[in-house]
């Protein structure tokens, strides 16, 4: 089959012939119908982080449909639409069993530690993949496995009740899923604050409250607009000190402010002020779980969720187009989300 791998750090992807892999007994074969590129990908193949192997597929968001079962199997049949959790982990430790997945210490993820979705064909444990309805197109599939499920965890982390306001920070595709997704958990105002207004515009079509943080004190306005309370959750989603710092700033009393976006930079916190005088909470939200994933399809599925505007396009399993995509997302030159279809 063919597969297009990372074969050296800092180097351009590169397609090879390789064989169709073998399953074990608990395992599916996938013949893939779609693969979302992602920003994390430009970081594998920059070698911004460690790789379980090389050369590697890469490719963590897969859709496709069960090609070959495992003996031990009854849960998929051959012709079985899917789309994949990228983390693979064992099933049987603690976290595991207590459904914390993302701590088990098994954990493999796929495009990452294992062969991924930029192929033909994908061999994952059959736990890991969850049925996608006949409606749902295989690159919508693909595209929920990362951000939206991301944005789900990170609102179930909030605890976010009925009549309850949120704030999310940062709305591109992690944002734009947590608004929709803050909104069906009954939330009663989402202020949506960004400096991008095409994000902006996007935000209030989906129902929230625009902040444009390029013009004024987000924190400043989200205060304004609560009378003065401030939010129940923040959900801060890019990793940025100064965004962080605001999603605390802007709880109200018994507010938990989640922390999603990546940064390894320490930030200040006025214990008194931000957090025990408020009964404050900060909260740390890590990807997702195989529990969470049934739950945002069938959300996709009764169209709760949009995200038919998230993929915009594809392209075939070609190795030059996929290198021109990375570059892209390397200089965050395009907001269009793009998905390999073989
Ligand atoms: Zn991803
Ligand atoms: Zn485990």
């Amino acid at each position: 089959m063919r597969a297009v791998r990372l074969t050296e750090f800092g180097k351009p992807l590169e397609v090879q012939e390789i064989p169709i892999p073998d399953i074990g007994e608990k395992d599916l074969l996938v013949r893939v119908c779609a693969a979302g590129i992602c920003h994390s990908d430009a970081h594998y193949r920059a070698g911004r982080s460690a790789m379980g192997r090389m050369p590697i597929t890469l490719g963590h968001e897969v859709a496709g449909v069960v090609e070959k079962v495992g003996a031990q199997i009854s849960s998929h049949n051959v012709g079985d639409r899917v789309c994949l959790h990228y983390n693979i982990s064992c099933g049987e430790c603690e976290y595991c069993k207590a459904g914390n997945d993302q701590f088990c210490a098994a954990v493999r993820m796929l495009g990452h530690h294992v062969d991924g979705g930029y192929a033909e064909y994908i061999a994952v444990p059959a736990r890991n993949a969850i049925p996608l309805p006949e409606e749902m197109p295989c690159q919508e599939g693909a595209t929920l496995m990362c951000a939206s499920a991301t944005a789900l965890h990170a609102l179930s982390k909030s605890r976010v009740k009925e009549g309850e306001t949120v704030a999310v920070f940062g709305v591109g595709g992690l944002g734009m899923s947590a608004i929709q997704l803050a909104k069906a958990a009954g939330a009663d105002k989402v202020f949506a604050v960004d400096i991008q207004l095409d994000k902006l515009e996007l935000a209030s079509e989906y129902g929230a409250t625009p902040i444009d943080a390029s013009r004024m004190d987000a924190v400043e306005e989200i205060r304004k607009l609560t009378k003065g309370k401030g939010v129940d959750v923040a959900l801060e989603m890019i990793g940025l000190r100064k965004t962080m710092e605001q999603a605390i700033d802007s709880v109200a009393y018994l507010g938990r402010a989640v922390m999603v976006g990546l940064n390894q930079q320490p930030i200040e916190i006025n214990t008194y002020m931000q957090v025990l005088g408020k009964e404050a909470e900060i909260i740390g939200s890590n990807d997702h779980l195989l529990h969470e994933l049934p739950l945002l399809v069938d959300m996709r599925r009764r169209n709760i969720l949009d995200t038919s505007r998230v993929v915009s396009q594809t392209i075939p399993l070609d190795a030059d187009k996929i290198n021109q995509r990375l570059d892209d997302l390397e200089k965050y030159t395009s907001d269009v989300r793009m998905v390999i279809v073989p």
